[in-house]
């Protein structure tokens, strides 16, 4: 038996029950592990569904070229689907991303411009307004926008909220999930509660992100934006994506308590993933008082935490930061000693 192609591997991850790292929380906590798609994230479920769809109505053209604003993992999935699929790429993003993530879509091919972070949205050096620069500018292109396009989220609710409810025999009581475009959220989301409206779904944003302030009073207030470290989560503006009819609940989350987590979570449970799983896990220590014995979360770890080796796994990185508290004695420091 084999895939025609890598892209038949997307999807069908493992689901795996956490044991140390979440010791204090009285339900049964299990990570949905998406790093086993080719793109090493989630987002490539989302990625060939955008694309799918935009080739069905012809928005995508033969030999097009994709243009995307894109954080990385968004530009990992469009671009293993343009290599198979004869398109090119050009992605816009902010030199906040880890390097790592930059060159690992320039592996496949893609051209990328990095962008300011510290600028509004509308500014024309932002990584939004030179993507819609070079859409209008190049000729047979298509720019998926991953924030308003809807098959991201329907990506999810045909994948990946059917996936957890047959892998947990339908025993999912909570959905925890970062949320930056906000597609995994609504479309998981939703799936599970058409099958189970009692389903709680819980959505983790960072301190500097719009979210939780506009789910809990309905304002999107600019002094909630600020400059974060979290990686993949939190917005300063609204994505059509994110629906907050589906959210229960935002749990912000500091940058120091994401990426020490993220760093927990493989000493602790051997799994190597990115920032936005240690996010969720320290969101879900501030809300594990909402659990009870008989509850089963379901946690999605978005990505692979070789994309994050000189950010969260690097020492020096945390310890600049002031991430780092104690000075851990290594061999290496006592040697020098
Ligand atoms: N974590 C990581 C690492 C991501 O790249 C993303 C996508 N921005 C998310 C979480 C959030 O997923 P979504 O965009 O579906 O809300």
């Amino acid at each position: 038996m084999w895939y025609n192609n890598i892209l038949e591997t997307i999807g069908n991850t493992p689901l795996v029950k956490l044991n140390k790292i979440v010791q204090d929380i009285p339900a049964t906590v299990l990570a949905k592990i998406e790093t086993t798609n080719p793109g090493n994230s989630i987002k490539d479920r989302m990625a060939i569904k955008m694309i799918q769809d935009a080739e069905a109505d012809g928005r995508l053209k033969p030999g097009g070229t994709i243009i995307e604003g894109t954080s990385g993992n968004t530009g990992m999935g469009l671009a293993i689907a343009a290599v198979i699929k004869g398109y090119k790429c050009i992605f816009t993003t902010t030199d906040k991303q880890s390097k790592e993530k930059v060159d690992a879509l320039r592996a496949f091919g893609a051209e990328v411009i990095v962008c300011p972070t510290n600028v509004e949205p509308e500014d024309p050096r932002s990584y939004y307004s030179v993507s819609s620069r070079l859409e209008k500018e190049v000729k047979n292109a298509w720019k998926p926008n991953q924030y308003d396009n809807l098959s991201n989220t329907e990506a999810h609710y045909e994948q990946t909220g059917p996936e957890i409810w047959e892998q947990t025999e339908g025993k999912i009581t909570h959905l925890l999930v970062g949320v930056g475009t906000g597609g995994t959220i609504s479309g998981t989301g939703r799936y599970l509660k058409e099958k189970n409206p009692a389903i709680k779904v819980w959505g983790i944003d960072t301190y500097g992100s719009v979210f939780k302030k506009y789910k809990e009073t309905g304002i999107f207030d600019k002094n909630e934006i600020y400059p974060y470290i979290t990686e993949g989560i939190g917005e300063d503006f609204l994505p059509q994506n994110v629906d907050f009819s589906v959210i229960d609940h935002f749990e912000k989350v500091t940058d120091k308590d994401a990426a020490l987590m993220t760093r927990e979570i493989a000493r602790k449970e051997g799994i190597f993933v990115g920032n936005s799983a240690g996010a969720a896990i320290a969101g879900l220590m501030q809300l594990k008082d909402k659990l009870g014995p008989d509850d089963v979360l379901v946690v999605i770890f978005h990505d692979h935490g070789s994309r994050y080796m000189g950010k969260m796994f690097n020492d020096d990185w945390l310890r600049e930061r002031g991430f780092l508290k104690d000075d851990k004695l290594t061999a290496k420091s006592i040697l020098s000693q």
